[in-house]
């Protein structure tokens, strides 16, 4: 396959196009970001790296994190964890509060933010020192060290995370937060606070394509079949209300993230990331999922 040429042509696409949507403003620290930031790394298990724009610029992840935190819960919980979180689409905004309610609590799935802040209370209740060990899970799956957060951008969602606040007292009053309000909040925003380029999320994201082994030295990360759920998820929440949409459109197991990031895997063949701030009323990347339907239209490959 002619990768190099299929991510030139769809980068030569993208200069005619002009996304219509906006940079994440509710994060005052992610407004600052310019609109015109673009990349996209393609690895490939068989033939190696391709890529276009500035790949190896770092951005924040944002809720991309929700996967990796998922995968260190997974790592070290057995089945108990889903009875915590659901496994359903919601249909609904990343950060909505509605179906809490009359579902006493447990969130539809781990990629929206009660699911994701139900994860980050047992990762707390589980690790000895939360923070560091998800950091370090991070520098594990990617080989590298130097992947950090972004203090301002951290700083500046823990004074707005009312909503995530509201989320977490809501599932507290059904008994399904075990620890401190703050404690939970604040280790959440640090995790969303992590900073990684496209090339070093394709990277992470490998463990997703390859069965759960690292393709750098076969290390097993995860079991198959742990990886096996974790893509379904992908598939089915990885894009809050446009879920469908996503694999209507793109046909890969995925997730995104406010900060313009996407991360999408082709089991057994390759894990693909693309950074594009501008996001859609969804709060999807405009560009990003436009870049990541052509490359399946493209190599006419998807997992359908
Ligand atoms: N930190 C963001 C929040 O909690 C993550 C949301 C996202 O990327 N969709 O609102």
């Amino acid at each position: 396959m002619q990768y190099q040429a299929i991510l030139n042509q769809i980068e030569n696409e993208l200069t005619k196009k002009q996304a219509k949507g906006k940079v994440a403003s509710y994060i005052p620290e992610l407004a600052k970001i310019s609109p015109n930031k673009f990349a996209m790394h393609l690895h490939c298990i068989n033939s190696g790296h391709y890529n276009i724009g500035n790949h190896q610029e770092r951005f924040s992840i944002q809720s991309i994190s929700k996967v990796f935190a998922l995968t260190l819960a997974m790592s070290i919980t057995g089945d108990e964890l889903f009875q915590r979180v659901d496994v359903e689409p919601s249909g609904d905004p990343f950060n909505s509060l509605v179906q809490l309610e009359y579902e006493n609590g447990i969130p539809r799935n781990p990629f929206i933010n009660a699911g994701a802040l139900v994860i980050s209370d047992i990762l707390i209740s589980k690790l000895y020192n939360p923070k560091k060990e998800f950091l370090a899970f991070i520098h594990k799956i990617t080989d590298n060290n130097s992947i950090e957060i972004n203090s301002k951008v951290y700083e500046s969602e823990k004074q707005y995370s009312y909503r995530n606040a509201a989320l977490l007292n809501l599932m507290k009053s059904f008994g399904n937060i075990e620890n401190k309000i703050e404690d939970v909040l604040d280790f959440y925003i640090y995790q969303c606070a992590i900073e990684m380029s496209c090339k070093e999320l394709s990277t992470a994201f490998m463990i997703y394509a390859n069965r759960g082994k690292k393709l750098a030295n076969g290390d097993d990360v995860l079991s198959p079949q742990k990886v096996k759920r974790i893509n379904a998820i992908m598939q089915t929440c990885g894009f809050y209300d446009e879920a469908g949409e996503f694999s209507f459109r793109v046909g890969l197991p995925g997730k995104s993230g406010v900060g313009g990031g996407i991360a999408a895997i082709h089991p057994e063949q390759y894990a693909v990331t693309v950074w594009s701030p501008p996001l859609n009323p969804k709060g999807n990347s405009e560009l990003g999922m436009y870049a990541l339907e052509r490359l399946t239209s493209l190599t006419g490959l998807s997992i359908f």
